[in-house]
């Protein structure tokens, strides 16, 4: 096994759970798989097809998915190939004829089409394993249902002695009991790795306004400078916004949303596969069909509405398992209209407590992958260190008299005030709205005015989570004083806030900029030497230029992860190129020769 392993993709160990998983599947037992994104799920069934005699029929839901495990699997040298409808007549001939002569170790295949060949080409030709990836999509409780999964329930009766296995990244119980069901797993053993996934970095910045989300979002850029990356944004409006936004500051982005049309999104999604364009500015519709395994980065422009959602859209940052950071901003407009949506859904209770958890996660004031973890199920002890919270603790004041402003406003106003005009009355702005609703009569008009109109925000939404008003989003959004807040009001209980942090590298100049960054978290790179940017760029753009000649996407010629390793350990023979990790012998063979000369001009240059 571990022979296979590094003659094929070039590894020396396995992952957690690997090596079980593959003695089970060796073993002709049905598995269930349930790991992470990035974990490292494709190998489970990759290496047994390799070792076993036949062709493994994987079952997949995207073509664009097929299309890209197709061709590393090729790039590693390994006879793999998708029958879909994508190819022409004469390919899906061609791939039959190689089929049934047992030339093809892994056969992708979609549920349709799946279908259509139970009775034909699966009969003719010697199976040895069904692989059944994004395994949650045969759940109607998940959330990317896919009803021709459903009809994977004929394999099991077909095919009563083959072995299956199932994977997928998304855990919660009843998807995965709706799994072994409907597959009918015979004595299943099912393996569940941790859903940690330490690479990613999280942030929260809490209460920007759009300008200065802008320019946080152009500073991030500017510090992941060449990196790709994923804005997640609410609406597909707002995708177009910040992808015009950020092209007028020469950054390549482009945008994606289910209001494009098919081809438009197809442009999009391989500019961004082929390093073609540095960031997409998308909804929740793009990702699902995503193997990029180097996206560096994944900011949240809006708050997302579960904490599912946020963390599968996280998880695309970093498959590769480098350092990639995540950032999410969230502000009370996100709030309001979140909540809105929810308590007009068919599922009103179900959505308002999935947004009550996220929202929570981001206001939270204690380790934040403590609180992601626990949230899917996994008890985590400890800090990780890695997030936010543990890097800057909070630190908190007696806000009581500002709160007093604020819900003293409020009880003048009758409680028919929305946050934005209470701002504006706490600050003493005469505006159209003020005086039309002779608000600036009222006795606290500009009693906040000390304190800017953004940190109001910040505080305003303090004092939401901390109950001491409620949001009527039925009554124009008017802001109710609560028990709790009317102790705050009358001085017999004391208010703490968290003191708000500006960042510092946002109003500094751009030189000072990269060093406080650089402090605040050291980068994990791979290994040992200090990596040369010089050589690191050359060896780059000699990857890309391979990729363009044979039409694949850079990452399939060689991940980030090995470019990186090839930067620090500079192999100078063939032989160590090989010895690199995620190098097998096919890729030694193909690309050795190239990328050692290159490394070699380099040293002799130094
Ligand atoms: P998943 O399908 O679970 O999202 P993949 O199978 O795509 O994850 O694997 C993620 C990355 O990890 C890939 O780049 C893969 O080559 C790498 N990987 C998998 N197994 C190992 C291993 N044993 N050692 C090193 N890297 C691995
Ligand atoms: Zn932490």
């Amino acid at each position: 096994m571990l022979q296979t392993l590094k003659t094929y993709f070039g590894y020396d160990s396995f992952r957690p759970l690997q090596e079980e998983i593959i003695r089970n599947v060796l073993a002709r037992r049905d598995t269930l798989v349930l790991m992470p994104t990035g974990g490292g799920k494709s190998i489970c069934y990759q290496l047994p097809a390799l070792l076993m005699e036949g062709t493994t029929v994987v079952i997949s839901p995207l073509i664009s998915l097929m299309k890209d495990q197709v061709e590393a699997l090729r790039a590693n040298g390994i006879a793999a190939a998708a029958l879909n409808s994508g190819n022409s007549e004469a390919e899906n001939a061609l791939l039959r004829k190689n089929c049934l002569q047992g030339r093809i170790k892994l056969l992708y295949i979609s549920p349709e089409r799946l279908m259509g060949e139970v009775n034909f080409l699966l009969k003719d030709i010697n199976v040895s394993l069904f692989a059944i990836d994004e395994a949650h999509c045969i759940s109607q409780w998940g959330h990317d249902f896919r009803p021709e999964y459903t009809q994977l329930k004929v394999l099991r009766k077909e095919f009563p002695r083959i072995p299956m296995i199932a994977l997928t990244a998304t855990a919660d119980k009843i998807t995965r009991q709706d799994i072994l069901d409907q597959l009918q797993l015979k004595d299943p053993r099912i393996f569940i790795s941790s859903f940690d996934r330490p690479n990613l970095s999280l942030t929260v910045k809490r209460g920007y306004q759009q300008k200065e989300k802008m320019r946080a979002i152009l500073d991030f850029i500017d510090r992941h400078r060449g990196q790709c990356g994923i804005i997640y944004c609410m609406s597909r409006n707002k995708t177009e916004i910040v992808a015009a936004a950020l092209q007028r500051h020469g950054i390549s982005a482009t945008m994606y949303h289910a209001g494009l049309s098919p081809a438009a999104r197809d442009r999009a999604q391989e500019d961004f596969i082929n390093d073609r364009v540095q960031v997409v500015c998308a909804t929740i519709a793009f990702g699902m069909g995503i193997d990029k395994s180097n996206v560096r980065w994944v900011i949240h422009y809006n708050l997302p509405k579960s904490m599912e959602n946020f963390y599968q859209e996280i998880g695309r940052a970093g498959r590769d398992g480098l350092e990639s950071d995540t950032l999410l901003f969230y502000s009370l407009g996100d709030i309001i209209l979140l909540s809105k949506f929810a308590n007009e859904s068919s599922q009103q209770e179900i959505n308002l407590d999935k947004l009550h958890r996220m929202q929570q996660y981001a206001e939270a004031d204690i380790c934040r992958r403590r609180i992601l973890l626990n949230y899917f199920g996994e008890n985590r002890e400890y800090d990780c260190g890695h997030c936010d919270v543990c890097l800057n603790p909070p630190q908190r004041f007696d806000g009581t008299i500002l709160v007093q402003k604020a819900l003293s406003a409020i009880v003048r106003a009758n409680e028919r005030i929305s946050t934005h005009l209470l701002v504006d009355v706490l600050r003493g702005n005469y505006t159209h709205e003020i005086t039309s609703n002779g608000f600036d009569r009222l006795k606290t008009f500009g009693a906040g005015r000390d304190v800017p109109a953004r940190d109001w925000q910040d505080y305003l939404l303090q004092m939401l989570q901390l109950g001491y008003f409620e949001i009527a989003y039925n009554e124009d959004n008017h802001l109710k004083v609560t028990e709790s807040g009317r102790k705050i009001l009358f001085g017999q209980e004391k208010a703490m806030l968290v003191v708000i942090r500006r960042d510092k590298e946002e109003t500094k100049k751009k030189g000072q900029r990269k060093k406080s960054v650089e402090k605040e978290r050291p980068l994990l790179k791979p290994e040992l030497r200090e990596e040369d940017d010089d050589l690191f760029e050359i060896l780059r753009a000699h990857r890309k230029k391979l990729a363009d000649e044979q039409g694949y996407p850079a990452y399939i010629v060689l991940s980030d992860k090995v470019l990186h390793l090839l930067c620090s350990i500079r192999p100078t023979t063939v032989e160590a190129f090989g010895n690199i990790s995620g190098i097998g012998d096919f890729k030694r063979e193909k690309y050795g020769d190239g990328f050692v000369s290159l490394i070699r001009k380099y040293l002799k240059k130094q």
